[in-house]
């Protein structure tokens, strides 16, 4: 399995960083976990195309981890005809949402949904393909809107490793919400965010984890990126910072 990290950014991308975007490529079959950078050109710039794509999995609804999912679900729509795939959003109003846009835009042809497959999940919800196992664990981030804006940390199965990807974590570090497989189990490797709370508040879940590796992605602000590159060598496993264009092969 590879992992490709497209967009590593915080909520606002850089010169360097799209927003949130990681591409699991598993053989032939790609997935997505959220969608913030522009995903269908980042597939075909890294020589993957979307007729590979099998699911996109969303941890939340906020633009900078949905935004490029627009282009991605039009293209398909109306241009990679064998493409098919499921697109997993946290809120209805999200995909009525997107829904509407490609209706309005391909107004012609409308949306196709037997390729192109908004489906609601919660808490509940597990996608298995038989290749991948993906189990969403509710965090509380979007709680500050307020009831029914859910967001999830995913663990992701699949060729016998375990990944966990922390989406955004709560504002709140009393709310402790790192995912607890994580500081239970020993999976291979944790992509946690570093925008919501500091290298420093990180401690409680770090001198706890029990993984192989953890990476931090989602940095804000930039200047936390030495005091978090200071904590690699702290503790039993290694620690650092992902870029765009990484490529973790497990
Ligand atoms: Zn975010
Ligand atoms: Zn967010």
């Amino acid at each position: 399995m590879k992992i490709r990290f497209f967009g590593t950014s915080h909520g606002v991308p850089s010169a360097e960083r799209f927003c949130s975007c990681t591409c699991l490529e598993i053989g032939d079959r790609l997935y997505l976990i959220d969608c913030g950078a522009p995903a269908v050109d980042l597939l075909l710039r890294n020589g993957l195309h979307p007729n590979g794509l099998k699911a996109v999995f969303f941890t939340h609804i906020h633009g900078d981890h949905t935004d490029g999912l627009l282009n991605l679900a039009d293209l398909c729509n109306w241009y990679f005809k064998e493409s098919a795939f499921d697109i997993y959003m946290t809120e209805q109003a999200g995909i009525d949402a997107y829904k509407h846009t490609i209706n309005v835009v391909e107004a012609d042809i409308g949306i196709d949904e037997e390729r192109i497959r908004f489906k609601l999940m919660d808490k509940n919800f597990v996608y298995d393909d038989g290749v991948v196992r993906v189990t969403p664990f509710p965090t509380t981030h979007m709680s500050y809107v307020g009831a029914g804006h859910p967001s999830y940390a995913y663990l992701i199965e699949a060729e016998g490793k375990k990944l966990v990807f922390t989406g955004d974590l709560s504002h709140n570090m009393k709310d402790r919400d790192f995912p607890e497989i994580a500081l239970r189990e020993p999976v291979d490797l944790t992509v946690c965010e570093m925008a919501h709370f500091s290298p420093e508040e990180a401690e409680y879940f770090l001198k706890d984890y029990k993984g192989k590796k953890l990476l931090f992605n989602h940095v804000f602000p930039i200047e936390k990126l030495e005091r978090i590159k200071a904590l690699d060598g702290k503790y039993a496993y290694p620690i650092d910072i992902l870029s765009d264009g990484d490529v973790i092969e497990m």
